[in-house]
């Protein structure tokens, strides 16, 4: 256009003088429109109908590197982005089509240096124009503006996303109550949708009323970000269609989402799903209702005590004996219940416990009102899951009339054998007596007759003493006078004196021992004469017995075998207790009170040997015990 301005026409003087001025006129305002443009950060370019630039502002340089010079003549649709491209064309056509009409499009454009920027351009078709003559182009760079809506639209996506794929359990509501969104974890923790809770509104819900939980879903809503505390919610309640989920506990989050002037925008609600922990919680209260229970009910005394012997958990028996509670109990050791002594006594076995990390059984006397009661107490460690002991437990069971009961029969067979020794040693004075007399005599018939009197009389004595040892080892009067022996001439000595007995079986004595040991005597002999005269009974159909003797650095071995009835494995610990008898119809046959055995391994311990037994049913038994020389 400003070379149409510029065109200069001949003319007469007057006419002259007027053009001049409008010349003038023009000259000015094409000037200030000059100056408009070339200041104007907006770019302004003029494209003829196939795109080539015919004309550009300054500005162009600052938007796209290109000088004006630079950039006329290109072809402005070849600079737009290849995917930007068809839809510029659309438009380009569209106001090609219609001279006068106006497009505007945000297009990316081939910067000088090769980068592209985000265009916003205003065509407008001015080709039927005589003064212009092409499509006016205005454009202005908005790189900076949709950097920033990108950012935005990228920060509402990943706020979208990060909702949507979190594993909390998420609900976005308006300010008003309305619920707007839910994610899966939602959806998953409720087993409903969104569209279930159309009706719904938050601020209404009388469940959250009664479950007293109202007041912090308020303060939320008015803009404080809350802690809900966890209630048991049951979305049938209030929830018109509800969710497949009878109930849950849940605790929430709630937070309000402002905008820049501080308008709550949205409120965010997310749960914490206890329900399991919940449920873990009911059941652990529940066992431990039911072990206390148990504990409560047992007739025993119970308790637990820390390593430093303090009561953290007594039973109600312990309660009613000790009449104490246990809130009182509670941190407490044995030294501020009891006396001394018996704080002592048991806080000794509790440390053995400790020590062994094993179970142990203690027999403990404890002062009650009416005296001392003897307790049986099984106690047992208690460890943590690191494998550590923290404490010790003892359940522990009162057998004071148990054993008043046993003193009571110990007092009976002490008192009973006594009596009985009296007139069973007359009776043998005169039955040897009468035999004495009979020997001498004709009647043959009848001095037999003594005789198996006289066996009988000793059998008797036999069982009478073995009631007497028994009385003696209960009341603790058991004595013995040790002297350096020769076991092989007190296992001959017995032999022979029970040979003399007429009996079925050869007794076979082997072995030889040189070293002297110190022992009873009397007593070693006793267990001797046990074993061998069990072993002769309780082998009523084989024909021998072998009794051997060993010695080694530590110890001299006596064994007494036979091929007799044996005992089953399971008896065959408990035959050296007190009236013990292996039951069974063969056993039955054999005469005994069970006690012979209990003398028997009394005796060896009191020499500080062993004594057990190898023994299988049907083949035979061999009984072993041992002297240590020390
Ligand atoms: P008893 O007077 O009954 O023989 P003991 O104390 O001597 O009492 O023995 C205890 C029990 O051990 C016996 O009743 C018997 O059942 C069993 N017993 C002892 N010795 C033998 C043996 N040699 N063979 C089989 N059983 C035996």
């Amino acid at each position: 256009m400003g070379n149409k301005i510029k065109d200069k026409n001949g003319s007469l003087p007057s006419a002259l003088a007027a053009k001049t001025s409008v010349e003038k006129a023009l000259q000015e305002s094409e000037k200030h429109f000059r100056a408009l443009i070339e200041n104007s950060t907006d770019a302004i370019a003029l494209i003829n109908p196939l795109g080539k630039v015919i004309y550009a502002s300054p500005s162009v340089q600052k938007i796209l590197g290109y000088t004006p010079e630079e950039f006329i003549g290109k072809n402005g649709l070849m600079l737009v982005h290849p995917q930007d491209r068809s839809m510029t064309m659309r438009e380009l056509s569209r106001i090609l089509l219609k001279p006068g009409s106006n497009a505007t499009v945000e297009v990316r454009v081939k910067h000088k240096n090769g980068s592209w920027v985000f265009v916003e351009s205003r065509g407008m078709n001015l080709l039927l124009d005589p003064n212009v003559r092409a499509i006016v182009s205005n454009f202005r760079d908005i790189t900076e503006r949709r950097l920033m809506e990108d950012k935005v639209r990228i920060s509402e996506i990943r706020y979208r996303t990060m909702i949507e794929q979190s594993p909390m359990s998420t609900q976005i509501l308006s300010p008003s109550g309305i619920t707007l969104m839910v994610n899966r974890a939602w959806e998953k923790l409720w087993g409903a949708k969104l569209e279930q809770l159309k009706d719904y509104n938050m601020l209404k819900d009388k469940q959250l009323v009664e479950l007293g939980i109202m007041p912090y879903v308020k303060k939320g809503f008015n803009g404080e970000p809350t802690h809900i505390p966890a209630v048991r919610y049951e979305p049938s309640k209030t929830v018109p269609n509800a969710t497949k989920v009878p109930y849950r506990w849940v605790s929430a989050i709630i937070y309000p989402v402002k905008d820049d002037e501080g308008d709550i925008q949205e409120v965010v609600l997310i749960h914490e799903d206890i329900t399991k922990q919940k449920i873990a919680e009911e059941k652990l209260r529940q066992s431990e209702q039911q072990l206390q229970a148990i504990l409560d009910e047992s007739p025993a005394v119970i308790f637990v005590k820390d390593l430093e012997g303090r009561y953290f958990l007594i039973n109600r028996q312990f309660e009613k004996i000790f009449n104490i509670s246990r809130s009182k109990i509670k941190g407490k050791t044995d030294y501020e219940v009891f006396p001394k002594e018996t704080a002592d006594h048991v806080t000794r076995h509790d440390r053995r416990v400790v020590k062994t990390g094993k179970p142990l059984e203690f027999e403990e006397v404890v002062p009650h009102k009416d005296g001392p009661h003897t307790y049986i107490s099984v106690k047992f460690p208690l460890y943590d899951e690191s494998g550590m002991i923290y404490a010790v437990c003892g359940i522990a069971t009162d057998i004071t009339e148990r054993k008043q009961a046993e003193e009571r029969k110990d007092d009976f067979i002490s008192v009973a054998s006594h009596e009985l020794r009296t007139p069973i040693t007359s009776i043998k004075i005169f039955n040897q007596i009468l035999e004495q007399r009979l020997k001498s005599g004709k009647d043959k018939k009848l001095l037999e007759h003594v005789e198996k009197m006289d066996v009988q009389i000793n059998k008797l004595s036999v069982l009478i003493s073995d009631l007497l040892d028994l009385a003696r080892i209960r009341s603790g009067k058991f004595k013995f006078r040790k002297e350096l022996l020769s076991i092989d001439d007190l296992i001959k000595e017995t032999v022979v004196s029970l040979a003399e007995a007429e009996t079925k079986q050869t007794i076979i004595v082997k072995g030889q021992v040189m070293k002297k040991v110190q022992a009873d005597r009397y007593r070693i002999g006793q267990v001797l004469i046990n074993l061998i005269s069990n072993a002769i009974k309780y082998s009523p159909n084989s024909d021998r017995i072998v009794v051997q003797s060993k010695q080694d650095t530590e110890k001299v071995t006596v064994s007494v075998t036979d091929f007799g009835i044996g005992i089953p494995k399971k008896a065959q610990d408990k035959i050296f207790e007190r009236f013990f008898r292996v039951e069974g119809k063969e056993e039955k046959t054999y005469p005994g009170f069970g006690i012979g055995l209990y003398v028997s391994s009394e005796i060896v311990k009191r020499h500080n040997g062993k004594i057990w037994v190898e023994s299988e049913k049907g083949k035979g038994s061999t009984f072993y015990f041992t002297i240590p020389f020390k």
